[in-house]
This record gives structure tokens, C-alpha cells and sequence, in this order.
């Protein structure tokens, strides 16, 4: 789970300083989807660039699973929206990336990967390199990645941000899919308020200068739909 308390961050600008968010505190529960919703600047991609590790606090509290964030860690997994594959590697190694580092035989990593591939529907891309990709498939592979180091949490920024409405759409309900069969936990930021209504369980709603939390909305609509 993610407890986050009292956070703040001021950045350093060239002419002073510039605080991004202020006091934010905010729960998320293990295999919970939760969105983090607001307008441009508010500092939705700072909160997660925190819970990755890649940025620090300036003040208070961000714990993963009980311990206090410190750095990047495999058992975050981030997906952004400008596409990070490595693109001299086939869709298949990408995946195994992460499984290579921590020394995992070939055998086991070939498992891993087929069930991800086949989880994401691009067996018949294994052997294919991002350039020969579209956009929504390279987002598959991004997040077939990520899970296969078996994160504890999934981090996502506007991930589906730059793709046609259509792609937009079939990326979103896969995502539900996924989250239904492996029970991730996810943060997702998005400034599309429809997107996190769709997606998501409970929703935080922020507002900028500073980077705030102005309300949190349970979004939970499963119960109609089942
Ligand atoms: P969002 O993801 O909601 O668009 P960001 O977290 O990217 O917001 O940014 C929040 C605010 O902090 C913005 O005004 C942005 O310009 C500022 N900011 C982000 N990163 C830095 C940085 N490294 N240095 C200075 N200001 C930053
Ligand atoms: P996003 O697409 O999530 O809004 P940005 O374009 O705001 O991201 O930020 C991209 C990178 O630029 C980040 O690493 C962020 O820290 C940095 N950045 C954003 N705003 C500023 C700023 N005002 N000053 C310096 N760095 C910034």
C-alpha cells in the first residue's frame, strides 16, 4: 500500500524557489486503482516522480509497503507517456529487462515473458523492435515491463496521453482487464476527468499553486456494471 503524509516540494528555480505541492497526504490500498486527477502544473507528476524515488521530498512523509521511499526500486514499476522502450532491444528482452539485471536464468525469464506477452496480446510481436510498433502496442509493452519485475505498486503518468481516442480507448479497458486478473495496485495521473472515472476505484482531485488536494471522489461504479 502507499501512505503518503504531509508531503511538500519546493523546487529550486534560477530566481528563488517554487512550491509544487504543499501538504499533500494521501492512502492508497493494496490492488486498489486510484487516479490522481488535475489541471496541468499541479503537480500530479511530481507525487509520482517521489513515489518512484526519482525526485525528493522536501518535507514530509511517502512510504511503499510500510517503508519510507529511498531511490528507485524494481518494485515500482512507472509507465509514462512518451514511450521508454530501449530501442535496441526486441519486445521480448524489453521485457525481460529488469529479469536480466537481477540474474534470473533464461529459462524462467522465456515463462515470465510469454505470460506477459500473451497477457498485453502481443505473442506475435516477441521478436519485433519498438520502431515497428504503434504507439497503443508500445504502451503494452511498457506495461507488460513493468509487471514482470511483479511490482507492488504501478505507477502511470497520462500513459495513454499521446494516443488517438480510439487506441485510447481499447489501451484503457485492457488496463482494467489487467488490473482485474492481477490484482496490481495502481496510481494513475491523468488530467482527463472521464479517464479517471472509468479507470478508477477512488480519485484525487488536485488544484495548483500550490499543488494541492482538494477533494477525494469514490469513483467505484463496478457495482452497476456487474
Ligand atoms: P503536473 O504533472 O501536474 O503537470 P508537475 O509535477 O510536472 O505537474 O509540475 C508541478 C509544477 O512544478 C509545475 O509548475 C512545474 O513547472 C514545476 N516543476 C516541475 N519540476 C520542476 C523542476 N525540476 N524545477 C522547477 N520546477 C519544476
Ligand atoms: P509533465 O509532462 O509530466 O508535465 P514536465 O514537462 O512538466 O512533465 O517536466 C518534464 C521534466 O522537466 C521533469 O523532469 C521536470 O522535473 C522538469 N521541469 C518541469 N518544469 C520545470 C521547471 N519549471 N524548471 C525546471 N525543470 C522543470
Amino acid at each position: 500500500e502507499i501512505n503518503i503524509q504531509n508531503l511538500s516540494k519546493v523546487y529550486k528555480t534560477n530566481n528563488g524557489s517554487f512550491q509544487a505541492l504543499e501538504n499533500v497526504s494521501l492512502y492508497v490500498k493494496n490492488e486498489e486503482f486510484v487516479s490522481i486527477l488535475g489541471p496541468s502544473g499541479c503537480g500530479k507528476s511530481t507525487i509520482l516522480r517521489i513515489l518512484a524515488g526519482l525526485e525528493e521530498p522536501t518535507s514530509g512523509s511517502v512510504q511503499v509497503s510500510g517503508e519510507e521511499v529511498k531511490g528507485p526500486s524494481a518494485k515500482r514499476g512507472m509507465v509514462f507517456q512518451s514511450y521508454t522502450l530501449f530501442p535496441w532491444l526486441t519486445v521480448r528482452e524489453n521485457i525481460e529487462f529488469g529479469l536480466k539485471l537481477k540474474g534470473m536464468k533464461q529459462k524462467e525469464r522465456k515463462e515470465i515473458s510469454d505470460r506477459y506477452l500473451e497477457l498485453v496480446g502481443l505473442e506475435r510481436f516477441a521478436d519485433s523492435y519498438g520502431k515497428e510498433l504503434s504507439g497503443g502496442m508500445k504502451q503494452r509493452v511498457a506495461i507488460a515491463r513493468s509487471l514482470a519485475n511483479n511490482p507492488e505498486v504501478l505507477l502511470m503518468d497520462e500513459p495513454f496521453g499521446a494516443l488517438d481516442a480510439q487506441t485510447k480507448q481499447s489501451m484503457q479497458q485492457l488496463l482494467l482487464d489487467i488490473w482485474k486478473k492481477e490484482k496490481t495496485t495502481i496510481v494513475f495521473i491523468t488530467h482527463d476527468i472521464d479517464e479517471a472515472l472509468f479507470l478508477s476505484q477512488r480519485i484525487y482531485v488536485m488544484e495548483a499553486r500550490p499543488g494541492r488536494i482538494l477533494e477525494e471522489i469514490d469513483a467505484d461504479l463496478q457495482l452497476f456494471q456487474d
